[in-house]
């Protein structure tokens, strides 16, 4: 069993390898780890993870010198427009699109959730292979309500679901299996279609989608064409 306040300090841990704490907070998390092996193999998996993204993933360059101007200053491309004029500008805010995808957070944050639930007593919150308990579950625990399917026969049995929270966001998660192997479903309010809506993160693949104004993430280590068949049929009217 997890204790709450391990959930709390893996969400800790995950903003720690981002290198997003405090050094009274990261003190607290290093503290927890002397003693809590179950954190402490969150935090392995996570290193590990981030080692090879940063190894792996394509990298687009720009100036130098335009990054050390703009990079901090992420939030407003309006700032350098009244300072260089529209045509550097609109250069400017390309190449910062280049530099940091938008895309590329969002696929390592649902990639993050998926590998934490995965740890022993984080999978699910509600247990149950059946529709009508998993979807009145959510009632209340979450501002939307997630559709939620069985695909047992097509053999993708719904196993349950959990509420996790991803990016700043709270996120309705489907369990599913397929064989040995579990697929996360998150699902959330609003559509952002410039997201990848496929890839691979640390030999995980997720698909992306938009349905009923709602956003899709199905992350597996499922291979991409399993998990392709588990996408078409979920969208499935
Ligand atoms: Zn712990």
């Amino acid at each position: 069993m997890t204790s709450d306040g391990c959930e709390e300090m893996q969400l800790l841990v995950q903003a720690d390898v981002d290198g997003e704490l405090q050094p009274a907070e990261a003190a607290r998390v290093g503290a927890h780890l002397m003693h809590c092996a179950e954190c402490a193999q969150v935090q392995t998996r996570l290193l590990a993870l981030s080692t090879r993204l940063r190894q792996d993933a394509p990298r687009y360059a720009a100036p130098a010198a335009l990054r050390a101007r703009f990079v901090p200053k992420r939030p407003s491309c309006r700032v350098p427009a009244l300072a260089f004029g529209a045509g550097f500008a609109i250069a400017a805010c390309l190449a910062l699109v280049m530099v940091l995808p938008r895309g590329g957070a969002l696929p390592d944050a649902v990639v993050f959730a998926h590998i934490r639930a995965l740890q022993p007593g984080h999978l699910m919150d509600v247990v149950s292979t059946d529709q009508h308990t998993v979807k009145p579950w959510f009632d209340g625990k979450l501002p939307f309500a997630p559709p939620v399917k069985d695909f047992q026969a097509e053999g993708f049995p719904l196993v349950g679901g959990r509420v996790d929270y991803l990016a700043g966001r709270t996120a309705a998660a489907l369990v599913y299996r397929s064989r040995q192997h579990v697929i996360d479903l998150f699902a959330w309010p609003g559509v952002d279609s410039r997201l990848p809506s496929s890839g691979a993160r640390a030999g995980y693949n997720f698909q992306r989608w938009s349905q009923d104004g709602m956003s899709f993430w199905a992350v597996s280590d499922l291979n991409a064409g399993e998990l392709g068949d588990f996408v078409r049929d979920f969208r499935k009217p």
